[in-house]
């Protein structure tokens, strides 16, 4: 008889295309095992006094602060991050701990005024959350998730993608490490269709948290629905860059190429739809052809470097077919030889219902289109099925104010591209998801409110 050999998940090196690991994926068993599991840790750790959960959490915050450049250097192997970038994310892992675990003792209800009684709300946990992680962010997306839940009383089982598994079950260890309970936090690499689809047709996991592609989000949202399963939904984006000429062209253009390019294009935020108002279409080209032809791309380890090479080889694939030879535009440079490279590219010469246009890309890839005025830029903006992020380049206030009420996108941007910051709401309008991360909501979002009436005046 064939021993039963588990399946196994290959981490390569996206810059040298060498294996680091080589681990097991978990099984629809292994799923099952987890949540027994964590439904048994949830109800202990939803029993702790409020302010002893928040101590648990500030001390993996400080754990995970203490294993930042570790934590970015296998960042680095398995995703192919530049270092900085790297430790910048693993930093955030800590600041998300850190914020989320300021509200454990500040989640209350509502005292509301009713006759004959009183009338109070409770934020009770949900159970056991499932996080569904991308790899573009392994350890920022993770912990979005994780720390508001692990905050509002929940137990977490994390699924980090099949290619960067690493990272994530580091910090499992070192929760454990900083004390939090056995089996309350749990990292389960596994593929999608297998562990990511049991984890959301489960019965004991109450909610899943999926970041990715818009395709399998819906799958989701589908398979879940016919337990009612809540879900969050961040998913994919088309994001408009909107160049007014009143604006400061100078650093539009400085900053056009990063807003696209940082993590490779990886990223659902990047900002690939560079719109251009006509009278500074010229202008705006000859400024951004230098600003990215100076892109460093090459070793992620090198401090020196913008950018890494994309995640893989199936990447790398679906990037070029984007991309037709000699199209026309602007290209910078990539390392030759093994390692999933492709150079930063603006295409010029593309119309806005072209597929590069239209679809996300996911790698160094932006288009450049022209508008006319005001009302071409906001409709122009609009034409895409999503609607995560955008940014707005102007002098004019009233113009950047109208133009970021009149785009249909969750996060927008004035003369800048950021977009995420841990303290700040996050979340897409239209087919780029549901609900909203991140911010000082974050940990009502894993709470089911519920509403209890204490009669004053005997039975009513
Ligand atoms: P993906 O949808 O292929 O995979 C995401 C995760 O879902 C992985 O862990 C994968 O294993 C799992 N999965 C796959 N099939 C599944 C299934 N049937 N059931 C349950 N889980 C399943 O996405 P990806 O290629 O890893 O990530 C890239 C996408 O993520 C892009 O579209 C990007 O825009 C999006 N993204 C969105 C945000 C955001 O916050 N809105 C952030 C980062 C990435």
């Amino acid at each position: 008889m064939r021993p039963f050999v588990s399946e196994q998940l290959q981490v390569l090196n996206p810059a040298t295309e060498e294996v680091v690991a080589t681990i097991p994926a978990a099984s629809v068993a292994d799923v099952h095992m987890a949540v027994v599991r964590a439904t048994r840790a949830q109800e202990g750790w939803a029993a702790l006094a409020p302010g002893d959960r928040a101590r648990l959490l500030r001390r993996f915050a400080v754990t995970v602060d203490a294993h930042v450049e570790e934590l970015a250097r296998l960042e680095v192997r398995e995703a192919g991050h530049v270092i900085g970038n790297a430790r910048w994310e693993a930093g955030n892992v800590r600041d998300l701990l850190d914020y989320a675990a300021g509200g454990v003792e500040r989640l209350t209800g509502r005292q509301i005024p009713v006759p004959g009684g009183l009338d109070v709300t409770i934020l009770e946990p949900l159970g056991v959350v499932g996080v569904i992680a991308p790899w573009n962010f392994p350890m920022p997306i993770a912990a979005w998730g994780t720390a508001p839940a692990l905050a509002a009383g929940n137990a977490v089982i994390l699924k980090p993608a099949e290619t960067t598994p690493l990272t994530a079950l580091r910090l499992a260890e070192l929760a454990r490490e900083a004390g939090l309970p056995e089996g309350l936090f749990q990292v389960l690499p596994g593929r999608g269709p297998v562990a990511g689809r049991a984890l959301v047709e489960h019965p004991g996991v109450a909610k899943i948290v999926f970041t990715g592609s818009t395709a399998v989000g819906k799958e989701v949202l589908a398979r879940g629905s016919n337990l009612l399963k809540r879900v969050t939904l961040e998913l994919g984006g088309k994001n408009p860059n909107i160049v007014f000429a009143d604006a400061d062209l100078e650093a539009a253009a400085a900053a056009a190429p990063m807003a696209f390019l940082d993590n490779s294009g990886q990223d659902c935020c990047a900002r690939t739809r560079i719109l251009v108002q006509r009278g500074a279409h010229d202008r705006f080209l000859d400024l951004l052809a230098p600003a990215i032809e100076a892109v460093t791309v090459g070793d992620p380890a090198d401090a020196t470097t913008d950018m890494g090479p994309l995640i893989s080889r199936t990447q790398l694939d679906r990037v070029r077919s984007y991309v037709p030879e000699g199209a026309e535009g602007i290209r910078g440079k990539a390392p030759e030889g093994p390692g999933f490279w492709f150079p930063p590219t603006v295409l010029t010469g593309v119309g806005p219902e072209a597929r590069v246009a239209v679809e996300e890309v996911f790698g160094p890839v932006a288009v450049v289109l022209p508008f006319d005025d005001e009302a071409d830029a906001v409709r122009l903006a609009n034409a895409t099925d999503y609607g995560l992020s955008g940014s707005v380049w102007t002098r004019d206030v009233g113009r950047a104010l109208r133009v970021s009420r009149a785009v249909r996108a969750g996060n927008l941007s004035v003369n800048s591209h950021s977009s995420v910051r841990y303290w700040t709401p996050f979340g897409g309008f239209k087919q780029s998801g549901i609900g909203r991360e991140l911010g000082p909501d974050a940990l009502a979002a894993f709470t089911e409110t519920k509403n209890v009436f204490i009669s004053t005046e005997g039975p009513q």
